[in-house]
């Protein structure tokens, strides 16, 4: 960054309003509402507070042009994409900086989330000239098959605040990729960081109307309405499952095509064969990335009984020696939770635990000042029946519990509602295939801490989600099957 870029001006920089039509409009009388750095509290700026008619406004623009956008060519639109990708990355550093001061998480992992974000577009520009159809002769040998694959059509794209670019680029790219318009809904936490890539769509060249953006304070009351309205042919989410299931409910009406990515509940499991420098490193990461406020966090930890008194220790010198404060400020390592709610339900969970036996290793104390700080904290012994055992935790909290057998690692990472993503550390090459086989996950870590990746797949199975994300299918999220039956005499 250099010297003049300071915070405040790369916040000043940000368009504020909304985006619709191809121009940025302020809300219906003038509403704003204001965005917090959840480090000190304090208000950024203030942005547009969309109502229910400035949504059915996107909407509108979003339908008017999805049928020009669909004949765009495929070159085209990777073509934009590609020059949006080359433009985030030309500006990562303040991208990420923008990042940190509305979602707390420290610097160098918001220019991680900006690099990430990009390559979805990368990927998808790439996906955009690939899509395929069939030609195929009837079995009978008298009628011959076409399938066509089209643009599913306008597309309602809602996003949560602990990824604020990516969770956009993963849903955006894709859309372009297939020819969806789109109207998109940050959340209320976190939308400087998707006014900032709107921009940067606008600038590359996106026509206008593909992309659509509303900010604003009442979600369920300015998409309610667009999901109900009929002109929207699909939603893609990403969020809880409480409020995806409610979306799901709204989503039947009009018969939407949905892709739902939603809460997750992970399970970590170390083997005492597994080579335990690994397994905390990788600990680390599937806790900590993001300050635990990932979906693919580790929310409970199994060990084998063996090793579970070592890795324990061994992880709780880790957490405590991470260097806490203001994403902002040089070599922070963990930056405040998302808001004074999150951090309560942290507190929360580990009073509860507590309550019910578990032990403390490290950290569960308050941190003072202002701020929605939360000690990394590591509990050991956590009773079945605490209630993080079942509960998403949302923070840098990791409760370590022992197992004896690979039958009962199992059946304990698998009692849960989640299936997002699990993680298993062992160097036995059988264990790791049956474990792998056996997880209840649509995501499987083995002997890695992160799963992530624009290239893979990423989605999960029972309450968390349907469809995915990324990889080869995640263009066809976007895309309708149109079968056509040729008569050839
Ligand atoms: P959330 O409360 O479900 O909110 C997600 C988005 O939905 C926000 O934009 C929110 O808007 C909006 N929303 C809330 N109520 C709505 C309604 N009635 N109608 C339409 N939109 C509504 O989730 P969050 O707290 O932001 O994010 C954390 C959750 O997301 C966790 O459960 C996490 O596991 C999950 N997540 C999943 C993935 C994945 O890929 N599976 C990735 C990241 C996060 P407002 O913010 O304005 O209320």
């Amino acid at each position: 960054m250099r010297a003049k870029d300071t915070p405040p001006d790369i916040v000043d920089r940000v368009p504020k309003d909304l985006f619709i039509g191809g121009a940025w409009r302020p809300a219906h009388e003038g509403r704003t509402f204001d965005v917090e750095d959840p480090s000190t509290g304090q208000a950024l700026c203030a942005v547009a507070d969309a109502t229910a008619a400035d949504g059915l406004a996107a909407l509108e623009a979003a339908a008017k042009a999805q049928e020009s956008w669909a004949q765009h060519p495929p070159r085209e639109r990777g073509e934009i994409l590609r020059r949006a990708y080359e433009a985030i990355i030309g500006r990562q550093e303040e991208l990420a900086v923008l990042m940190t001061l509305e979602m707390g998480k420290p610097v160098s992992e918001s220019r991680t989330e900006v690099a990430y974000a990009a390559e979805f577009f990368r990927w998808f520009a790439e996906e955009a000239a690939r899509i395929d159809g069939g030609y195929a002769v009837a079995p009978n040998g008298r009628g011959r098959f076409l399938v066509l694959k089209q643009p599913v059509g306008p597309s309602l794209l809602i996003t949560p605040w602990n990824f604020p670019m990516a969770m956009g680029t993963r849903k955006i790219g894709p859309a372009v990729a297939a020819g969806c318009t789109m109207v998109i809904k940050p959340a209320k936490q976190t939308p400087l960081s998707m006014l900032a890539l709107t921009e940067i769509l606008q600038q590359v060249g996106l026509p206008d109307g593909v992309l659509n953006l509303v900010t604003t304070m009442r979600a369920g009351t300015v998409m309610e309405p667009l999901i109900r309205d009929g002109r929207a042919r699909k939603l893609s989410f990403t969020g809880s499952t409480e409020v995806g299931r409610t979306l799901l409910e709204q989503c039947a009406e009009q018969v939407l095509r949905t892709s739902m990515e939603l809460g997750g509940n992970a399970p970590f499991i170390v083997f005492d064969d597994a080579d335990l420098d690994a397994a905390v490193d990788g600990a680390m990461l599937a806790k900590m990335r993001n300050i635990g406020e990932a979906c693919t966090a580790a929310n409970r930890f199994y060990v084998q009984s063996a090793v579970a008194e070592e890795f324990s220790r061994r992880l709780a010198q880790r957490m405590g020696a991470l260097t806490i404060g203001r994403g902002v400020d040089d070599g922070v390592q963990v930056g405040p939770l998302i808001d004074a709610a999150g951090r309560e339900k942290v507190a929360t969970l580990v009073a509860d635990a507590v309550d019910k036996g578990a032990r403390v290793l490290v950290g569960a104390d308050p941190i003072d000042g202002p701020g929605y700080f939360y000690r990394p904290t590591v509990l050991a012994d956590v009773p079945r029946d605490a209630r993080m055992q079942r509960e998403e935790i949302f923070g840098p909290v990791a409760p370590v519990t022992a197992f004896d057998t690979e039958d009962q690692a199992l059946a304990a990472a698998n009692d849960t509602p989640y299936g997002l993503v699990a993680y298993a550390y062992t160097r036995d090459l059988a264990r790791a295939v049956r474990v792998c086989e056996r997880l209840e996950a649509g995501m499987v870590g083995l002997n890695q801490g992160i799963v992530s990746n624009p290239a893979a797949p990423f989605g999960g199975v029972k309450h968390s989600g349907l469809g995915r994300e990324g990889g080869r299918v995640g263009i066809e999220e976007f895309l309708e099957v149109k079968y056509v039956a040729l008569n050839v005499g």
